[in-house]
C-alpha cells in the first residue's frame, strides 16, 4: 500500500470516479471547477421577491430568484439532472431567506418551524432517488437549528391527471384533489405556537400551492409563507 494507505487510495478512487461521471461546474453557469461558484451564489444570497400568483394562494409567497439564468439552470440541474449536490446551495439560500423574512417581519417569529416540502409523486421522487425540495428542506433545517423541523406530509397521487395544457382554474381543482396527506400532521405541525413554511422549487400559477395550502388548512396546519427557489 503505498503513502496514505488505503483511505487515501478510496478517496482517490471515489474522486476519479466522481470526475468520471460528472464533470465538476457550477450548477448555475458552468463555469468549471466549482459545483456553485461566487457569482451564483451572490444572485440566490440577493434579498426573496415578493410573487403575485395567478391562483390565489391562501399565504404569501416568496422566491429566492428569478426563474431565469443561472437559477433556473441550477433548479434544472438540482430537479432533473440528478446535481443534488446543489441541495446544499438551495439550502443556505432557503435559510437565508427564511431569516430575512423574519427580520422583514414578513414571517412570524414562533416557538418552532415546520417547513412542509410540497407534494411530488411518490414514485418519481423514488426514481430520482429522493425528492429534491425536501433535501434542500433538510439542509435549511440544518442551518436553522434544532426549532426548525421537516416534515414531509404531502404526495400527490399517482393518478393525478397530467395537468399539461390545463388553465390555471383547471390546474387547481385537478390538482387539489389530488394532493394527499402522507401521515396525520403531528403536534409540530398544528401547534398555535408552530410557524409553517411551505416549500417548492418553483411557482408559476400558484396551483400547486395554492392546493397544498388548501389541503393542510383541512388537516388543521396553517401555511404562515410559501418560499419557493425561484418564482417567475
Ligand atoms: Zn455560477
Amino acid at each position: 500500500m503505498g503513502p496514505g494507505g488505503p483511505v487515501r487510495v478510496l478517496r482517490e478512487v471515489a474522486a476519479a470516479l466522481g470526475d468520471l461521471a460528472v464533470p465538476l461546474v457550477c450548477g448555475g453557469c458552468g463555469r468549471p471547477d466549482t459545483f456553485w461558484c461566487p457569482v451564483c451564489a451572490a444572485r440566490l444570497r440577493d434579498a426573496p421577491r415578493v410573487l403575485a400568483p395567478r391562483v390565489e394562494v391562501d399565504a404569501p409567497a416568496w422566491a429566492l430568484g428569478r426563474y431565469d439564468g443561472p437559477i433556473r439552470a441550477a433548479v434544472l440541474a438540482l430537479k432533473e439532472h440528478g446535481r443534488r449536490d446543489l441541495a446544499q446551495a438551495f439550502g443556505e439560500g432557503l435559510a437565508d431567506a427564511l431569516m430575512t423574512l423574519a427580520q422583514w417581519g414578513d414571517l412570524p417569529i414562533g416557538r418552532r418551524l415546520a417547513v412542509i416540502p410540497a407534494p411530488t409523486k411518490r414514485s418519481a421522487a423514488r426514481r430520482r432517488g429522493g425528492d429534491p425540495v425536501t433535501a434542500v428542506a433538510t439542509v435549511a433545517a440544518g442551518l436553522l437549528g434544532p426549532r426548525t423541523t421537516v416534515l414531509p406530509l404531502l404526495a400527490t397521487a399517482n393518478l393525478t391527471q397530467d395537468s399539461a395544457g390545463l388553465g390555471a382554474g383547471a390546474r387547481a381543482s385537478n390538482l387539489a384533489g389530488a394532493i394527499e396527506l402522507t401521515r396525520s400532521p403531528p403536534a409540530a405541525a398544528t401547534a398555535a405556537d408552530t410557524v409553517v413554511v411551505l416549500v417548492d422549487d418553483v411557482l408559476t400559477t400558484g396551483a400547486t400551492a395554492a392546493a397544498s395550502v388548501r389541503r393542510l388548512a383541512r388537516a388543521g396546519v396553517g401555511v404562515d409563507t410559501v418560499v419557493v427557489l425561484a418564482g417567475a
